[in-house]
């Protein structure tokens, strides 16, 4: 095995809030975050590292339930502000929205040519049994080391994934986030062992980042008994450029006239209309049940295996690089950033 030599690495950690760094508010007893400066005291650890590490908060810090993409652009910039100056940067994110957020970045900065790791945890820093710590400190090595994965990602108790590839699938436990369509492209176990074949390759094109994301988009979850006043509504939305369908198994949803009849209607409006699966692995095959038939004649755009969060991300950046639902179509057939497979 060959080993190269290292080279110390500049790290930029960036802390946007989460439980990470939350401490009980006194008089409500909720979590609440707090300054960033206090999680570096408790990490003493990290000076063992052979890098620079500096730090830099966003200001307000958000329990990223309150995340919106305008700290999506926030965090673009910074990243492209300080570019040329870091190897690789750690996001310190709530869980709620981290991949919505590691989604709409795996978009926004194209031709990345070096880590981006959205991290978090389930426990506070300073709990005694925090999940933090180890969340953290193996994210530093993972940029420290000699391995570069030169794409946007998330780092969760044990496990590396694609950023734009995973959900949060649990609130109770510390295995909060699963990669359902796509390996894992690291396991940090007594070692560190990288899943080369499944890691983006090294560009040397230049980053460019696009922070225009249109939000004029909805998602409509299908349930049985879904209602044509809720459904109508929500087509009827002001501006809107997309109405992505959650539906059920691989891409299939009810025949009812007045639902299909709702959908073309739409769809002759230009509007986008986006099926995602409710299912947390697979694929929207329409066409394969009779029940999404009609959904293929309309021509309904297919997200693939796409998880909900890459597809509604993608949604806003494509609408906001101006393109046509027309355009999007074709756009949704291809791999932008790694979100879909089978390309
Ligand atoms: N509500 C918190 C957040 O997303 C949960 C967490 O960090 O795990 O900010």
């Amino acid at each position: 095995m060959s080993r190269k030599k290292s080279v110390a690495k500049n790290i930029l950690i960036i802390y946007t809030g989460g439980t990470i760094g939350m401490v009980h508010d006194k008089k409500t007893g909720s979590l609440k975050p707090f300054n960033f400066s206090k999680i570096s005291s408790l990490l003493p650890e990290v000076s063992n590292f052979k890098c620079k590490i500096d730090f830099v908060s966003l200001s307000p810090l958000v329990d990223s339930s309150n995340m919106k993409p305008l700290t999506w652009s926030k965090l673009a910039l910074l990243i492209e502000k300080n570019y040329n100056n870091y190897d690789g940067f750690i996001i310190l994110h709530g869980t709620d929205t981290m991949a919505y957020s590691s989604s709409a970045l795996s978009f926004m900065l194209q031709n990345l040519g070096k880590p981006v790791i959205l991290t978090g945890s389930q426990l506070p820093i300073g709990a005694i049994r925090t999940d933090a710590r180890r969340n953290l400190v193996t994210s530093i090595e993972i940029v420290a080391g000699n391995v570069n994965v030169p794409e946007v990602c998330v780092f969760f108790n044990a496990q590396l994934f694609r950023g734009n590839r995973v959900e949060k699938f649990t609130s109770s436990k510390f295995d909060a986030f699963s990669s359902p369509n796509y390996p894992v492209l690291a396991e940090a176990g007594v070692e560190i062992v990288f899943n080369n074949e499944f890691i983006k390759k090294q560009t040397n094109e230049v980053l460019i980042v696009n922070t225009n994301l249109n939000t004029n988009v909805a998602v409509l979850k299908l349930f049985p008994g879904l209602s044509r006043h809720v459904a109508e509504a929500a087509t009827k939305t002001k501006n809107l450029k997309a109405l992505i369908i959650e539906t059920y198994g691989s891409g299939n949803a009810p025949t009812d006239s007045w639902f299909l009849q709702c959908l073309k209607n739409t769809i002759d409006k230009n509007i986008a209309v986006i099926n995602v699966s409710q299912c947390t692995g697979g694929i929207v095959e329409m066409g394969k049940y009779e029940t999404s038939n009609a959904l293929k004649k309309m021509r309904v755009i297919s997200a693939h295996d796409m998880t909900l969060e890459a597809a509604l991300t993608k949604t806003m950046f494509l609408f906001g690089q101006g393109l046509t639902a027309t355009e999007v179509r074709v756009e949704f057939d291809k791999a932008l950033a790694g979100e879909l497979s089978g390309e």
